[in-house]
């Protein structure tokens, strides 16, 4: 399986090789560095594609599957505006979703972590500040942020989660390990319609609509107004399809 693991003892075991070869021949050195790039670019693959499983195992959609249920998650809340209208419209059309909340949000606006709880969807860590930095930090620093979102979304919603998405969907080796120690399971998405970016609402929804099939997670954010005609139009579309909008453990477990 290609991992970091494997591919690190691979390259290894490559340099060994030329190295002992070189000793005994002419040797070009750009050979080295050749291979350096490679593995280089392979592990920076690795951490921006969750789906790679490069450095930690990740959920990234239920493949094969056949029936038609489909996941939404919203990343980044809760949010004091946008959290409840997401919350009014799954209501709405009865579906189910899962919120991958930051912690610092979390201890803003308490109340509304509680009803997505109460009104039966998952709660997902997605870090305590969700800082730029945070994808280039250590264990040392990603096991506070991961232990502290749990404390407080448990103390909040009596729940502890078990689901984290890291945030901007990198990870390393770091992280790996922290999500390891914390005994989360590590979630991503394959439908990414760029909400937050593309400001054109029809266009987010094209891309939503063309990539819609059973088993997939879908990203979005319950954090700008545009969410609201968003996701009514998607849900409206997924019902008319037949789909049934689960939460992450339903789609995962079931
Ligand atoms: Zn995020």
């Amino acid at each position: 399986m290609l991992n970091f693991k494997n591919t690190t003892i691979t390259f290894i075991v490559i340099f060994v090789g030329l190295f002992i070869i070189s000793l005994f021949n002419d040797f070009p050195i750009w050979i080295y560095w050749v291979g350096f790039g490679i593995w280089f670019a392979l592990i920076t693959i690795g951490s921006f594609f969750m789906g790679l499983n490069f450095f930690t195992k990740s959920f990234t959609g239920r493949k094969g599957e056949t029936r038609k249920r489909i996941a939404f998650t919203f990343d980044d809340g809760p949010h004091p505006e946008y959290t409840p209208i997401v919350l009014k419209l799954l209501k709405e059309y009865n579906a189910k979703a899962t919120f991958f909340c930051i912690g610092k949000h979390v201890e803003q606006y308490p109340e509304i972590a509680k009803q997505i709880v109460v009104e039966g969807h998952t709660i997902g860590n997605h870090s305590y500040s969700h800082k730029n930095t945070i994808a280039f930090k250590g264990t040392a620093c990603w096991l506070p942020e991961i232990k502290k979102t749990d404390s407080i979304l448990e103390e909040i919603t009596g729940t502890k989660p078990t689901l984290f998405r890291p945030p901007f969907g990198v990870t390393t080796p770091h992280l790996a390990k922290a999500v390891e120690l914390t005994y989360h399971n590590v979630v991503g998405w394959n439908i990414r319609p760029y909400d937050t970016v593309v400001k054109n609402k029809k266009q987010v929804l094209l891309r939503l609509r063309r990539k819609v099939k059973p088993g997939a997670v879908i990203l979005l954010h319950d954090t700008h107004e545009r969410i609201e005609d968003i996701l009514e139009h998607m849900l409206l579309y997924v019902k008319e399809k037949g789909y049934k909008m689960v939460d992450l453990n339903t789609l995962m477990n079931e």
